[in-house]
């Protein structure tokens, strides 16, 4: 068998990596585009023609690209139900976004349309064969149908994590253990560093959003359209049913389809009663109503890219506050305005005057997870990507220490397992 790094080796974005046993499968096919002036947007192309590709979930940096297998082939894509919807979602909106960011779509309208025909659903646990290979998918606990993908081929067990959290949300349950597998191929991201205690964010969550709403303004929470978006409004309904919420961008698409999808979510009763009692922004028009008294304002995107939550962030009142509650990639708005207090509107630099906070709500395995995890599926071998370059060499370092054979392969490295 044969791994072929083609993206995220020592970099969050463009998740690729292709597994050879009788059958080419392909694990994500992901985009980095939230940085203009990154040219390392898509992963190198495939050396093999592809079979089948699994998406582990439909964030963008893992679902993004995969029309662009379709310009050389008909491979099927594998997912859970959830995935499947949603990647639809999210292709259709990722297509826009590259058009207005970069002029043009790097493949054929067509292989857009046969990506969205060739979705082949697969729930947890059920097994496929793709030739004499044996896929199953199991519970990543990142968002709403994540799922690690596990691979057997004569006798061999091949893991893909994808992301993954190793501990309870308020969405989910902790990611599934697959244990002895002889190849892990596991994510990264913060293999330096633990998160803060959850039941501690979720009250300052609502103590900042209660205390906003009664000095008058707005609290503006920038979110991902999914699995955040979904998770923030189940928080503030849990920690005060009375508070006033507006729901405005993809997130509201992203949560009615999530609603559908109950065996996916923890509570999947609190969620529905929670979305029940949030107020939609269904058209522009309804924007200047959420204006007018205060409120907590949950859209997208979670890094100020587009989206609604720029308009709001230029329209706030004094008494207003942003809490960015996830990852900023570097070069974006969000980015910019937690580090440097800017964002850029038609080219000038604008500098809010509202308290801008960062409350750190990661949907990814924290350091101490992480390594939780690699002890438990306990690996022949394992393969540390999807983190920025140090993280995932410095997690491959000290996971040897632990006496595990790691490494952190590099961009287009073809390794034998
Ligand atoms: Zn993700
Ligand atoms: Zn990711």
């Amino acid at each position: 068998m044969e791994l072929d790094f083609l993206g995220a080796a020592g970099e969050v974005g463009r998740s690729s990596v292709l597994l050879s046993t009788d059958q080419n499968i392909m694990f994500d096919c992901g985009l980095k585009i939230h940085n203009k002036s990154d040219p390392h947007l898509y992963p190198t192309p495939s050396p093999l023609p592809v079979d089948a590709v699994v998406v582990s979930h439909p964030h963008l940096d893992h679902v993004g690209y995969l029309p662009s297998v379709f310009e050389h082939g008909n491979p099927q894509v594998i997912a859970t139900p959830p995935t499947k919807e949603i990647g639809e979602l999210l292709l259709l909106d990722s297509a826009k976004i590259i058009i207005e960011e970069y002029g043009t779509l790097p493949y054929k309208r067509s292989s857009h349309k046969k990506a969205m025909e060739s979705f082949r659903v697969q729930g947890y646990h059920q097994k496929t064969m793709l030739g004499d290979s044996a896929l199953t998918l199991f519970d990543a606990g990142h968002i709403p149908g994540s799922a690690q993908v596990l691979v057997e081929y004569e006798g061999k067990k091949v893991l893909y994590s994808g992301d993954f959290k190793l501990s309870e949300t308020r969405m989910h349950k902790a990611a599934e253990i697959v244990p002895d597998v002889d190849v892990l191929i596991t994510e990264s991201t913060y293999a330096n560093r633990d998160h803060p205690n959850r039941q501690d964010l979720e009250v300052q969550l609502a103590q900042r959003a209660k205390e906003v709403i009664s000095n008058g303004g707005h609290l503006l929470l920038p979110a991902f359209a999914v699995g955040r978006t979904q998770e923030l409004i189940s928080i503030l309904k849990s920690q005060d049913p009375e508070l006033p919420i507006w729901v405005d961008g993809m997130g509201v698409e992203a949560s009615r389809i999530v609603a559908g999808y109950p065996s996916y979510i923890k509570d999947a009763r609190h969620f529905r009663q929670s979305m029940e009692s949030v107020n939609i922004v269904r058209e522009p028009r309804d924007r200047s109503r959420v204006l007018k008294e205060p409120s907590v304002i949950v859209s997208t995107a979670g890094m100020l890219q587009g989206g609604p939550a720029m308009g709001y962030l230029l329209s706030l009142s004094e008494q207003s506050e942003i809490i960015f509650t996830g990852y900023c990639v570097e070069g974006t708005n969000g980015y910019n305005l937690l580090q440097n207090g800017y964002v850029e509107v038609d080219g000038e630099q604008v500098r809010p005057s509202i308290p801008i906070r960062y409350l750190d709500f990661s949907a990814h395995a924290s350091r101490s997870e992480l390594f939780e995890y690699v002890e438990k599926v306990n690996p022949g071998k394992v393969f540390c990507i999807h983190g920025d370059s140090a993280n995932c060499t410095q997690f491959a370092e000290e996971l040897k220490v632990e006496g595990f054979d790691a490494y952190a392969p590099k961009l287009a490295e073809r390794i034998t397992i």
